[in-house]
């Protein structure tokens, strides 16, 4: 688990468990020669995907971005999604000294289930069938008007992206709709992007002495650092590859800290322009961390 000081923040990486996605899936137009020299496929043409959730903490409140892929899955979708340790959220907080009822805000890039699924209770093995609450009881819920509302209903591409029980975090009053830019907090600041999703949004992090970015599904891992390495499963990939490269110039110009949730390596990286191509040098890593696209 990595630590940052970012002055008047604070910030952990909680791995919250890997799972597996269709490889070709992961890359949309990218050719498979291109994309297995770097992220290998298993024999299911799957590739391990990180859930690296941030824990951030300030002053007054201790806010969670992204909870992994939660607990609520059967034997068998479990088995087909590779989904390992599903209670590492929970234990990853407990690391930090924190218990979920001490969460005071919880956000979400969206709300597709591996970045939502551990904001609800239900423990493995019962978890499909039993009974399922919001897990952070006292979090303010921050999350784009617009992706809440694809959740309850969601577009016909990404039908099978949203699944939980979203209406509870309404029904308990805790929710809070955000429209486009919001500073939510001191030093967190919610910057709508579109693009994967309609509701999709980046998590921009200043401490004051340091920067952060949490890039969401706007650039899922190191691999994607290309602007064109875009996913079959956004909605709007045009969309992604201009507020990915709008991001990644941002972030070069002020050395922030990039945090890619699918990452298998759940370091952040500082990101530079290297002629054309961007490349990201991990955190406590050496120059053979660095990969460019
Ligand atoms: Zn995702």
């Amino acid at each position: 688990m990595s630590t940052l000081d970012f002055g008047s923040l604070r910030v952990d990486v909680i791995p919250c468990g890997e799972f597996r996605l269709d490889g070709g899936a992961m890359f949309g137009q990218v050719p498979r020669p291109r994309w297995e020299t770097f992220a290998r496929p298993d024999d299911r043409h799957r590739i391990v995907m990180g859930t690296n959730a941030l824990l951030v903490r300030g002053a007054q409140f201790v806010l969670l971005i992204e909870s992994g892929c939660g607990a609520r899955w059967t034997a068998d979708e479990r088995a087909f999604f590779g989904i390992q340790d599903p209670d590492a959220l929970v234990r990853g907080l407990a690391a930090c000294g924190v218990r979920p009822e001490d969460v005071t805000h919880v956000t979400a890039s969206h709300l597709h289930f591996d970045h939502s699924g551990g904001l609800f209770t239900g423990e493995a093995p019962d978890a499909p069938t039993a009974e399922s609450d919001v897990r952070f009881a006292n979090a303010v819920h921050l999350l784009q008007g617009i992706e809440w509302r694809a959740a309850m209903r969601p577009p016909e591409l990404q039908k099978a992206s949203y699944r939980g029980p979203f209406e509870r975090i309404a029904a308990r009053g805790r929710l809070r709709e955000v429209r486009g830019d919001e500073a939510v907090l001191p030093g967190v600041k919610l910057r709508f992007t579109g693009g994967h999703t309609d509701g999709h949004q980046v998590i921009e992090l200043d401490g004051g002495t340091d920067r952060g970015v949490f890039f969401g599904d706007l650039l899922p891992t190191a691999w994607h650092l290309p602007p064109a390495y875009t996913m079959a499963y956004d909605l709007h990939p045009q969309q992604v590859i201009t507020k990915k490269r709008e991001m990644l110039e941002e972030c070069a110009a002020r050395a922030a800290a990039c945090f890619f949730y699918h990452d298998p390596d759940p370091r952040p990286a500082r990101v530079r322009r290297d002629g054309k191509r961007y490349v990201a040098e991990r955190f406590g890593g050496d120059a053979a961390d660095a990969f460019g696209g």
